[in-house]
């Protein structure tokens, strides 16, 4: 037995399914999953000694590449000064200017410690400032595991076949409402139905946690203007597209301003970070200024901000990481593409900037219908043959793929040639 399988089978006594969040459980790919031991640059090397080239990137976070130099640095220096004060730091103040600083529309922001409290932090802000209950969220999109929020929310909810979620009750999300991404005419039918009653409509600019899905042209710049006209506040979470697609995000990529903002992720360079920001007038709404109440203990931890002041740094300092990561990207996906097609199949490759999903399925993926047509069986035989090949996907068909600007051509060349190697024996 390997050291990942005794691993695994004490864990499951322990926690549920043996993990500390779904999708790492390996259970959509029929495997057990790889107990990680460290990880440098795209290389991940589990408790067994075997070395992984890595797709995943902590989901997200490693977009400059495991155990980064100068992000490792910053953060052994921070923590000689001690872990946490319960108490302002100089830190923090660092993080919102530089934040701050590069997206415009971010004129305010407070720091949280996990994406989903971003989330769930700013429909509150959203609420209290529009002094409205009602939500629009889109199908298939994810916006962390919230109550309000688990109405038909992607990804580890997706892969596990959990419509919604139980043990949340119908009066958390009764005033969550679904509309279909890329489909405005879904959005402005909710408007009509309850108009003056939306708070906010949140959307992923890029969906990521159904596979990847673009937003068709016109999509996000219609919910900016729906949201203008009916006074309810545009959320875009950016928890992944955040610093990934560019310096701006989503937001500078398609030239669109939303109100608020969430971000998570890249944003702590590995360590919990989360953040939500946006107008100065919506954020003055929350405490202890405004009477919308949202605190926590940790939040703008010191540690935690050295991670991601030393990665956003590094990332605002040289813009050519973007361009470079972008560039890459595209050659890579688009010749993923096109070995499907020599492969004689029809099956989908969807991707934006450094994020993109192979998906099994002949029908073109813009939301959560199409990307369900997926056929998660191959999915898994094509994770498992790439695992088995040292290559590291998201062990669900519903994830993105993360390159990060560590990966090299030749690293981009050898999982294109095993991924080439999977498709021409179907
Ligand atoms: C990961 C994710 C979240 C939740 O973030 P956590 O840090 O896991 O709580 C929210 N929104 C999106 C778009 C995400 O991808």
């Amino acid at each position: 037995m390997t050291r990942s399988e005794e691993l695994f089978k004490k864990a499951v006594t322990l926690m549920p399914g043996g993990v500390n969040s779904p999708v790492r459980a390996f259970g959509s790919v029929g495997s057990t999953p790889r107990f990680i031991e460290q990880a440098d640059g795209v290389y991940m090397t589990d408790v067994d000694g075997n070395k992984y080239l890595d797709f995943i990137g902590s989901w997200g976070p490693m977009i400059l590449g495991h155990n980064h130099p100068a992000i490792k640095e910053a953060v052994i220096k921070a923590c000689e000064k001690g872990l946490s004060f319960g108490a302002a730091t100089e830190k923090e103040v660092e993080m919102a200017e530089l934040m701050t600083d590069v997206i415009p529309s971010l004129e305010m922001v407070r720091m949280v410690n996990s994406g989903t409290e971003a989330v769930m932090s700013a429909i509150r802000a959203a609420r209290g400032y529009t002094r409205r209950d009602k939500i629009v969220k889109f199908t298939g999109c994810y916006h962390g595991h919230s109550d309000a929020l688990l109405v038909k929310a992607g990804s580890g909810v997706m892969t596990a076949g959990i419509p919604d979620s139980a043990g949340v009750p119908a009066g958390c999300t009764q005033d969550t409402l679904s509309a279909i991404y890329n489909d405005l005419a879904s959005v402005e039918a909710l408007f009509a139905e309850y108009p003056k009653e939306i708070a906010a409509v949140i959307v992923e600019p890029v969906a990521a946690n159904m596979g990847v899905v673009p937003p068709k042209k016109g999509f996000l710049e219609g919910l900016r203007k729906f949201c203008s006209e009916h006074g309810s506040v545009l959320i875009f979470d950016e928890v992944i597209t955040g610093f990934r697609l560019g310096l701006q995000g989503a937001q500078g990529y398609f030239g669109i301003d939303a109100d608020l903002v969430t971000y998570g992720k890249i944003i702590g360079a590995g360590m919990p970070v989360g953040a939500y920001g946006g107008k100065r007038e919506i954020m003055e709404m929350v405490s202890p200024v405004g009477a919308v109440y949202q605190a926590g203990t940790l939040s703008g931890n010191p540690v935690a901000m050295a991670a991601g002041i030393a990665q956003l740094t590094i990332l605002k300092n040289n813009p050519q990481i973007y361009e470079e990561l972008n560039q890459k990207s595209d050659t890579f996906f688009e010749t993923m593409k096109e070995n499907v097609r020599k492969s004689g199949h029809a099956w989908q490759v969807n991707h934006v900037g450094s994020i993109g999903s192979l998906f099994f399925t002949e029908q073109q993926v813009v939301d959560y219908a199409s990307a369900k047509t997926s056929d998660t069986a191959e999915y898994a035989r094509y994770f498992k043959y790439m695992l088995d090949n040292g290559i590291h996907l998201a062990p669900a068909q519903f994830e993105a793929m993360f390159v990060s600007a560590a990966h090299t051509e030749e690293n981009l060349a050898y999982a294109l040639q095993k991924a080439e190697n999977f498709l021409m024996c179907k």
